[in-house]
């Protein structure tokens, strides 16, 4: 009899009740596109990736273990986003549909751009409401349909809730809105597709925005895109009807009125899916990790918490992470590790590309071991590991070359006060 294939650890109980354990009897996050756009910036991080499994609120973890992270949206330009958010919707699509067919040259299957209410009120189906399994399975059915007949359903729908595959669970991912069967006027051969648009409150002036966010958004954007084709590949239907170019849309100038911007994320898909596969497997994470380990941040009935903070950072601690400053700005838990990678002087600190080419000496005292050979012998004690005796060799070489531009400097400072006080 063949054996039974194992369940895929999405569906598999006992990771879904092990990752329970370890969040304990508190609701749990999810993952949202921003979070998985950021773990995927780290896809080498053991810490986060069980944290953000478990849905622990890493915030919450780290303020309890007395790291609280420094950065974050403020609740100004939350309000400010949701606020744009609502004004671009306010008039029932009218606006949308105008940037995407005037502005952005997408030809939409209505009427005239000055259609009646009415015609423009059957092109708009909102999805934000119920269930989030209902609420995928309403966008599941608004897609097949309208592959069945192009005519068929809305042409805008807002809020539709996708699903993706992270690190082996399942996460739902929800875009502002998708367009449905547009195509571009430019390229009248390219078959319909659906668009997934992104509202954003940064402005864009004189049709530029801050290369920064444009780029924060569009990997955002690429994990929608990622998930449209998981959707697409679940109806057997082909990862092309998904358009690579998603509508970014912003308040024009200093102004609040709305204007569009096509953005390729073809580069950011490609990175997105390339992190996802390299993304470790949920279940062998949990396999390395002691029983009875957990990030609880219940409280009693007196609204204390249950688990003291020593025994938190213990757990924390337990979990191989992967520190690199850029976690600063996209982790929670960043200024814990930060502590951590700087108690134990690692060559995290010093970035990836440093790291990377150091060829995994762990420890800056290590480095500077190997480019002095102290303690170690010299090179010739690194027979039997060709890196090391490689990184060595190297360093040693880069030490000496310092130590030479230092001389070289300090001889010609020398030489120029020289033929001064002769000058003088
Ligand atoms: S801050 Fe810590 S937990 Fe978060 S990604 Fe960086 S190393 Fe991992």
């Amino acid at each position: 009899m063949p054996a039974t294939p194992p369940l895929p650890p999405a569906q598999d109980p006992a990771v879904a009740d092990r990752l329970a354990e370890l969040r304990g009897p508190v609701p749990p996050r999810h993952h949202d596109a921003r979070t998985i756009a950021a773990l995927t910036a780290n896809p080498g991080c053991a810490r986060r990736a069980v944290l953000d499994a478990a849905g622990v609120d890493k915030r919450a973890l780290a303020e309890r273990i007395g790291f609280g992270p420094r950065f974050g949206q403020s609740p100004f330009a939350i309000s400010r986003g949701n606020a744009f958010e609502k004004l671009v919707k306010a008039d029932g699509g009218t606006t949308l549909l105008h940037l995407l067919r005037n502005q952005l040259g997408l030809d939409l299957p209505i009427g005239d751009q000055d259609a009646d209410a009415a015609d423009l009120d059957s092109q708009w189906l909102d999805l934000g409401t119920g269930e989030r399994e209902e609420r995928y399975r309403r966008t599941r059915d608004l897609v097949a349909a309208a592959a069945r007949d192009q005519g068929d359903g809305p042409v805008l729908a807002d809020h539709p809730l996708l699903k993706l595959e992270v690190g082996g669970r399942v996460a739902y991912v929800e875009p502002d809105l998708v367009a449905f069967r547009a195509s571009s006027t430019s390229a009248p051969t390219t078959p319909w597709q659906w668009y997934l648009a992104e509202i954003k409150s940064f402005a864009m002036i004189d049709g530029r925005a801050d290369p920064v966010k444009v780029a924060e958004a569009a990997t955002q954007a690429a994990v929608y895109v990622l998930a449209f084709q998981a959707l697409l590949a679940d109806l057997g239907l082909p990862a092309e009807l998904a358009a690579t170019e998603v509508v970014l849309v912003c308040p024009k100038d200093f102004s609040n009125t709305p204007t569009a911007a096509l953005v390729d994320v073809r580069r950011q898909l490609a990175a997105v899916r390339r992190q996802l596969d390299r993304l470790p497997r949920i279940g062998t994470l949990l396999d390395g990790l002691d029983a009875g380990l957990t990030f609880d941040l219940a409280k009693d009935e007196d609204g204390e918490p249950v688990r003291g903070a020593a025994e938190l950072g213990k757990a924390v601690a337990a979990i191989e992470a992967r520190y690199a400053p850029e976690c600063v700005s996209r982790c929670d838990m960043a200024f814990y590790c930060r502590d951590e990678a700087r108690a134990t002087c690692s060559t995290d600190l010093l970035g990836r590309s440093v790291r990377d080419a150091l060829g995994g000496v762990g420890t800056m005292r290590d480095v500077l071991a190997l480019a002095g050979g102290e303690g170690r012998g010299g090179d010739e004690a690194f027979d039997d590991d060709p890196d090391l005796a490689e990184a060595a060799r190297l360093l040693s070489m880069a030490r000496r070359a310092r130590r030479e531009a230092l001389a070289q400097a300090a001889a010609v400072v020398e030489a120029e006060l020289r033929s001064r006080e002769v000058a003088a």
